[in-house]
């Protein structure tokens, strides 16, 4: 099986064939969004709109990236007509200043940066792309722009609970799939995970984060538990669900029914 697979380069790590034939944290978590949506993406049926918020994150990753130079010639709607920058991306380039001046962050942030590993995970084929990686010192680090760091109402069986940003974004799926695949590839057990994320506030807050052994175990749990779904789906043994809310349900609805008023 794995000699079928691609090799993945930075030039076709986000292709639609690379994620046809891997599972990814992010790929993951949007079938765990909206199916429809979902699936409709991974078959080219579908592009998400590059809102600015989604667009403010990308700069400030590329820019650690080392990729800011091509991200801005290939988004021209990040400059006003006369040529310079919108107030958003001004911000973005606080948000990067603001850990760019910082003694710690550039004391930890050194290593190798955007490595791509893949791995093999329940059964079937991953990839990931590591923001930084100190195999010197044995950690990894993954770079989050965020609004603030605010508890967030999430929905749960038609119920509302509040969680932490983390959780909020899956952010304990993405270092238990990481730890895993660079254990797999590099043969360290214990790699130590960390989040660094900078808030879109103006000025910018950030933090540091660590976890303990059990918050990587919550999340490979949550990836054993949903991920024969996900593969069902993907591979179309199942039909996908609407979640009937996201962009890609409102603009492929149909008007089939008629509710009451108290019902919608
Ligand atoms: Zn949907």
């Amino acid at each position: 099986m794995e000699a079928t697979l691609i090799k993945l380069t930075d030039e076709n790590y986000f292709s639609q064939e690379a994620n046809q034939q891997y599972m990814s944290v992010s790929q993951f978590k949007a079938f765990g969004g909206c199916e429809a949506a979902a699936l409709a993406s991974l078959n080219g049926e579908w592009k998400e709109e590059e809102s600015t918020a989604l667009l403010v994150g990308s700069y400030f990753h590329s820019h650690f990236e080392g990729t800011l130079d091509r991200f801005k010639q290939e988004h021209p709607q990040i400059f006003t007509t006369k040529g310079e920058l919108k107030a958003n991306y001004r911000q973005a380039n606080e948000m990067i200043n603001c850990l760019e001046t910082d003694e710690y962050f550039n004391q930890a942030y050194v290593g190798e940066r955007e490595k791509i590993f893949t791995g093999e995970l329940f059964g079937v084929p991953w990839k990931i792309k590591v923001d930084l990686l100190n195999l010197e010192d044995g950690y990894f680090i993954d770079l989050k722009s965020t609004r603030d760091f605010k508890e967030q109402k999430v929905e749960h069986d038609e119920e509302y609970e509040w969680v932490t940003f983390v959780e909020r974004w899956g952010y304990l799926i993405q270092i238990a799939v990481y730890k895993e695949i660079l254990r797999q590839n590099i043969g360290i057990n214990d790699l130590e995970g960390f989040i660094i994320a900078v808030t879109k506030q103006k000025p910018p807050d950030k933090v540091i984060l660590g976890f303990r052994p059990e918050d990587y175990e919550i999340g490979m749990n949550q990836v054993e538990r949903n991920i024969e779904r996900v593969l069902q789906v993907k591979n179309g043994l199942v039909k996908p669900t609407r979640c009937g809310k996201c962009a890609y349900c409102r603009s492929t609805k149909k008007l089939d029914r008629t509710f009451h008023y108290s019902e919608f």
